[in-house]
This record gives structure tokens, sequence and C-alpha cells, in this order.
């Protein structure tokens, strides 16, 4: 790591044990979001941490981001949520498709923290299988008429939609029952409603939104039509990237935990940390720590190179949130009848841990990426690009090679033509802790400037 790079581990880091460890339990238990930490994020510059200055981002890079996610999520994974939407799956999309007008309009404001995004694309029945969504956009005039609903976290935040895909040509419009409404004009008969009752991220906000003729001017469109899907997977890529960083952190807060636990409770006339069975479930935590943040940073470097990682992307997410959520069974039964408890906040990891298996890919379907990848049936730039090279072991070829097929399957959330080659970034930003830490950069990035 780089001297900046351990500067905004270290500025994070005490802004998650100063503002966020001391209330997450109690807001956790009461289903509160904690706005006032957003706030603090915000003027850490963690909302717009690889976002550009010129659009008023951090300018960081990804290596930065996901040391940030990490400590985060070490607090509460409903913040690294955030950052996974807002910046991931939102502004590095807009950073990436929108016109310069559209980027000072929205990215601009999102980056600084004066608003928060969000991204729909689950439908009731269109999860993993993103192309079977039903949601519509018919074009009347100079608008967009949008009929449908969507799945999405940080709803309790969605005055107004941010950001949401749907699918062209237009069926008949189909409505749903609605809990809450938007009153302005823009935004009417959009409404939304909070998934009351589920098992984790209490401290969070996760619902649906429905649409019904609403009207959105068709200046708003990102991109082209028939665009959407390549700047939907587009997104995906950069927010699994930060839900695998998360996780790190939540193996990182089970190990510290457990570690503490083990060396200070004692059972039979010794502390439980020198019995094998404990040390067992503390060594597998150690590897699922190392390998998972190996798998991250492989991405980070990816993503700085400018070279393409959705493979990557999708390895460290699978196994870095299948480990945070061992992790956290490990770190219940190191604590015993305390780890269910509420009380000591193990458990609230071990819920929080259980939906990013689900969210940004299941853990199937990135298995299932990964066979395919290996097998050649996927390429890696999509529909036109390179097979993976593991699957020209001993095949001594290229994408030509017997064991790289020329068809693909259709396209999914699996992943699928995502855009051109990213380009190069740099992680050049400057921090004055003194001051207000990532946000109060003292320098300019030096050389190739993020442009996606
Ligand atoms: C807390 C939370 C927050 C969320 N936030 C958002 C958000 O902000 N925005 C948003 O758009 N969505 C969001 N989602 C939705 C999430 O992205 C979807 O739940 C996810 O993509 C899976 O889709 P599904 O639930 O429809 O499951 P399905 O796709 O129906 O899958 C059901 C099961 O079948 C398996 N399966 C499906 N297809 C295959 C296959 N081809 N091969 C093998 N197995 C398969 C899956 O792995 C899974 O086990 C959120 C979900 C959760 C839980």
């Amino acid at each position: 790591m780089t001297d900046e790079q351990r500067l905004i581990q270290d500025t994070v880091r005490t802004f998650v044990n100063e503002r966020v460890l001391p209330h997450a339990i109690e807001n956790d238990i009461a289903h509160r979001l904690d706005m006032s930490a957003i706030e603090g994020m915000a003027e850490l510059g963690l909302l717009g941490i690889v976002i550009p200055e010129e659009y008023g981002g951090a300018g960081l890079d990804f290596v930065a981001e996901a040391l940030s996610c990490e400590e985060i999520e070490r607090g509460e994974a409903a913040f690294r949520t955030l950052i996974s939407v807002h910046v991931g799956l939102n502004s590095l999309a807009l950073l990436r498709y929108a016109t310069e007008e559209q980027k000072q309009r929205w990215l601009a404001p999102q980056a600084r923290g004066e608003k928060i995004a969000c991204f729909g694309l689950t439908e009731p029945a269109a999860g993993s299988d993103v192309a079977a969504m039903k949601t519509t956009a018919r074009r009347s005039g100079d608008v967009y008429v949008l009929n449908g609903s969507e799945e999405l976290d940080l709803v309790r935040h969605c005055r107004r939609p941010r950001s949401w895909f749907s699918r062209r040509p237009i069926p008949p419009p189909s409505t749903r029952a609605s809990r809450r409404s938007c009153s302005s004009r823009a935004c009417r008969a959009f409404t939304a409603a909070d998934t009351e009752h589920k098992l984790g991220v209490w401290a969070g906000s996760t619902g649906e939104l429905f649409f019904e003729n609403v009207e959105v001017p068709a200046e708003n469109l990102i991109g082209e039509e028939g665009q959407g899907f390549e700047i939907a997977m587009y997104g995906l890529d950069q927010g699994r990237f930060t839900v695998a960083a998360g996780a790190c952190g939540v193996i990182r807060a089970c190990l510290e935990r457990s570690v503490e636990y083990a060396r200070e409770r004692e059972t039979f006339g010794q502390p439980i940390g020198k019995y094998q069975f404990v040390q067992d479930m503390i060594a597998e935590m150690v590897v699922g720590y190392e390998t998972s943040k190996l798998l991250v940073m492989q991405a980070a470097w990816m993503k700085n190179e400018g070279k393409r990682n959705t493979r990557e992307t999708s390895l460290a997410k699978w196994h870095a949130t299948e480990s945070a959520f061992r992790a956290a069974h490990l770190a219940i039964q190191v604590h015993g009848a305390y780890g269910y408890s509420a009380e000591y906040g193990i458990e609230r990891y071990f819920r929080n841990a259980r939906a990013p298996i689900i969210y940004e890919g299941t853990t199937q379907i990135h298995k299932l990426m990964q066979a395919e990848h290996a097998l050649g049936y996927r390429r890696l730039n999509g529909r036109d690009g390179e097979v993976s090279p593991l699957c020209l072991v001993g095949a001594g070829a290229g994408a030509s090679s017997p064991g790289a097929p020329t068809s693909l399957p259709a396209p999914d959330q699996t992943g699928a033509p995502t855009g051109g080659p990213e380009t190069s970034a740099s992680a050049s930003a400057r921090i004055n802790r003194t001051s207000n830490g990532i946000a109060a950069r003292t320098g300019r990035p030096q050389t190739g400037q993020r442009i996606w």
C-alpha cells in the first residue's frame, strides 16, 4: 500500500471506531438509519471516492475504495451498501455513460453527497435473469412513460427515482398497489414501499418502487435506447467489487472479536483459545480474510490499470461473501451464547452477511460464471472478447483453440457485453487528515485522469 492508501485506511477506521461502532448495535435493533453517519461519510468524500475531482469526487483509486469499504462494513453493513449502490452501481455508470450535462446535473451532486443514488434492476420476475424484466419505457413525444416495479436498496431515500432500467418494445402497462407516493410532478405515480420484515441490515432500507405511467423527460435517458443491459452489467462490475471489499471487513470484525474473546474466556482452567477446536475456527477466519482480500486487491489492481475485470471481480465477490458468512457463523460459535445475543453484536454480522450472497449475483450465478470462463464458454469482454487464460491450460492456443467455443450463452446477469475496455486510472489525490479527511485533498491527480 502507498502512504496515501494507508492514510485513507486509517482515517476511515478512526471514523468507524468513533462514529459508527458506538451506536451500531443500538441503531440495528431500532431499525434506524443513522443519517449523521452518512453525512460524515459525505464529508470524508466516501460518497464520491473514485469519482474524479472535476465531478465533485475525491479522485482516489480502487484500492482506496476497497480499503474504505472494508473499514465501513467492519462497522455497519448498511453504510457499505450505500457505497455499493450510490458509488458502484450508479455513479460509476453515470461517469462512463452519461452526457456531460447529465454528469453535472446528477453525478456531481451525488459525488458531493448532496443526493443519494439508487439502482433498480431486479423485478418480481427478474432477478438473476435480468433479461426477463417487464418494466417498460414507452416514448411519447418528449417523455418516456414508465410502467412496472423494481426492487432496490436505500428505498427510504427515494423521493425521486435516480436510476432504473426498462425494456422495449412496450407491452400494456401493469401496475401494483403502493403505500407511499411521491408528490413531485416529475415523478407523479411513482411510489415506494419499504420491505418491513427482513433477515438483516436492519439499520438500512430495502424495498420496492412502483411505476404507473410515470413520465420522465426523454433527455434523462442515459446512453442510447437499447443500451440499458450493457450499462447495468457495467454497474454490477463496480458494485460487486465493493460488496467483496466490504465482506473482508465482516471477516476482520469476526476475527478480531473472536481472538479477543478466545484469549479472555476460560473453561476448564484455561483460555478457550488454547483448544485446537477453537483454533481451527480462528484459522478458518484467517484464511477466509487473507484469500478474500487478495482477490479483492487483484480486482482493484486491474481496475486501476484499466483492465477488464468482470471475471476477477465475480470471483472476489463470490469467495469474500461466502467467507464472511462462514466467519460470522464461526464467530458466534467461538462466543457461545454471547455470540447469539444481540447485546454482543456478533449475531448482527451473521444476519447482515446473508444478503450479499444473494444480491449483485447469487453465489450460484458466480459459480456458473467461473465455470463457464474456465470451460471457454464465456468471453472476458462480452461476445467478441478473448476467453479466460484458465481455459487455455493445455490447449496452447488463443480464443480459436479447441477449448474455446464460438457461440456463447444468452446474456443474463451472469455477465454479458458490458462496453469497451476500461481506461487507465490514477490514484494520486492527497489527503489532509488534519482538516477534513479524504475530502480535504491538497493536490490533484497527477496523471491519467480516469474518464469512465
Ligand atoms: C437485501 C437485498 C437488497 C437488494 N437490493 C437491490 C437493489 O438495490 N437493486 C436491485 O436491482 N436489486 C436488489 N436486490 C435484488 C437482488 O439483486 C436479487 O435478489 C438477486 O439478483 C437474485 O434474484 P432473485 O431474488 O430473483 O432470485 P432468483 O434469480 O429467482 O434465484 C433463485 C435461486 O435460483 C438460483 N438460480 C437462478 N438462476 C440460476 C441459474 N441459471 N443457475 C443456477 N442457479 C440459478 C439462484 O442462485 C437462487 O438460489 C436486493 C436483494 C436483497 C436480498
